[in-house]
């Protein structure tokens, strides 16, 4: 049944950029150091001080409006936003008002494009702890992005979401840790009945994580559908997420853009980009997530097995350099870094960080080239990774001193059926009444009495031929 009402999403995303220093000082831009160790003069305010632009934050914001399909303005200017909080000790943040870096861009998610309005160059406020307020997060720099009210359900807003994570990943310009905040968003919701007008909308402020994005939505669409078939009123307010009551709660009546009293920026003077540095950030721009998609499919890997790598970008990373050594198959490759590849970073996620990623990567290329050829069982290969992950060591030499070469020798194979079909008559016998499911049982006996050696292929067609064998013979018999 169509429901009576229609829920309007709109997001406003903030990202911190992957810069070395922050927006307008040479603090660093940090996570996790002791409470105001990372701030200066300049950072927490003090009178005197004058602000110089990150040209770096300049060019990952540029980045993310090209990536974003936005088209891009040359007129770069910022502006004061003013507001009074304790953690903005200046007493306002230099934003962007009237010329934002980009606009008017779209996100595309499986053929829909989701319209983005614009994305503005922000600097990050302070975060108010237990004993006070910690101003090392001042001045990081930051973009927000903001879509039009465009999405109709959760699951769409937090698939925006997601794809956007990725592109900015992707794209170098922020390492969006969602647990360290540094990609937290407000969203607007707002309810209407079918065929009037667009409600009046809430918005969830500084949300952060996919759940809570996603708990929140569903939370507000109730609560507003209910005030709206009370025949109350929704009201303009911004409210906060609480994560643990699963609620949100009002914070304040929403703030109109005038309460802000937007100007320029005194402390420097309007620039204009030029179109050569648009087209090198452009040029700069590495592949994005959907034109990977089209790329793996053009590897002949499937939709599903893509989006795996895609959505995991370390994955993706060896993915790619291992393609480009060309030793071996695309499609055995995506099979291992899916399976024992994931299995392994998942447990010991900073391997990578830790280890020559060539080494890892020729490794890969090497065990997928011996399964192609039909050299090692998976089970082989398994042991093979886990051996050169443990000492290190080229995989020909550690498949020779593991002797792990699988044996397609006919004469052991039939030797070896014969055995597991003698240790298992029951199964033999289910097999010809019918249950053929035993089949796998069987061979994966052999591959166990084998130690993974024996190829599993050839042991299937052994068992077939001889249950089948033995079937006509006693056939003949009775
Ligand atoms: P403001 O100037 O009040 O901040 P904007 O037009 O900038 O308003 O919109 C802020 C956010 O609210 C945007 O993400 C937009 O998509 C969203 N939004 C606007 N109207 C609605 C609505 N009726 N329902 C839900 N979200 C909305
Ligand atoms: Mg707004
Ligand atoms: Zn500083």
């Amino acid at each position: 049944m169509v429901s009576e009402f229609e829920t309007i999403i709109g997001l406003e995303v903030h990202t911190e950029l992957l810069t070395e220093t922050k927006m307008y000082c040479s603090c660093k831009n940090t996570f996790g150091k002791k409470e105001n160790t990372v701030i200066c003069p300049l950072c927490t305010g003090y009178p005197g001080t004058l602000p110089a632009v990150n040209k770096r934050a300049v060019e990952l914001a540029v980045r993310a409006g090209l990536a974003l399909n936005c088209k891009i303005n040359r007129r770069f200017k910022m502006s004061r936003k003013n507001y009074f909080y304790p953690d903005l000790p200046k007493g306002y943040q230099i934003s962007q008002f009237d010329a934002p870096v980009g606009e008017n861009g779209f996100l595309e998610i499986k053929g829909k494009k989701y319209p983005i309005s614009d994305i503005h160059l922000e600097e990050d406020a302070g975060k108010l702890y237990e004993n006070g307020i910690d101003f090392n997060r001042c001045g990081i720099p930051l973009i927000e992005l903001v879509t039009k009210p465009c999405f109709n359900s959760a699951a769409e807003a937090v698939d925006f979401l997601k794809e956007l994570r990725l592109i900015m990943i992707y794209s170098g310009v922020s390492d969006c840790r969602i647990e360290r905040g540094s990609m937290r968003c407000d969203v607007n919701v707002s309810v209407h009945r079918r065929g009037e007008p667009y409600g009046e909308r809430c918005e969830l402020k500084n949300v952060s994580g996919f759940s809570n994005v996603y708990e929140g939505i569903l939370y507000e669409e109730k609560r507003q559908k209910k005030l709206i078939e009370e025949g109350k009123c929704v009201f303009r307010e911004t409210r906060r997420w609480d994560s643990q009551k699963k609620e949100s709660v009002i914070l304040r009546s929403k703030e109109k853009t005038a309460d802000y009293r937007y100007f320029d920026e005194p402390d420097f003077s309007e620039i204009t980009l030029s179109d050569d540095f648009i087209r090198e950030v452009f040029s700069l721009l590495p592949m994005l997530p959907n034109k990977k998609r089209l790329y793996y499919a053009s590897l002949g890997i499937s939709t599903q097995v893509a989006e795996d790598i895609v959505i995991d970008p370390e994955k993706d990373r060896i993915f790619n350099e291992c393609v480009d050594l060309n030793l071996c198959d695309a499609k055995t490759l995506s099979g291992l870094i899916n399976g024992i590849v994931a299995e392994f970073l998942n447990a010991e996620p900073d391997y990578l960080k830790e280890n020559n990623t060539d080494e890892f990567c020729l490794a890969l290329c090497k065990i997928a080239r011996l399964r192609e050829k039909g050299v090692i069982s998976s089970t082989a290969a398994k042991l093979l990774f886990e051996n050169h992950i443990a000492g290190g060591g080229d995989i020909d030499i550690l498949l020779k001193e593991l002797k792990l070469e699988q044996i397609s020798d006919s004469d052991y194979i039939e030797e070896l059926v014969k055995r597991v079909l003698d240790e298992n008559p029951k199964s033999v016998e289910d097999y010809r009444k019918g249950k053929t499911n035993v089949l796998a049982f069987l061979v994966g006996w052999c591959m166990k009495l084998s130690e993974g050696k024996s190829d599993p292929v050839l042991c299937r067609e052994a068992v077939l031929n001889r249950i089948n064998d033995d079937s006509s013979q006693r056939g003949e018999r009775n």
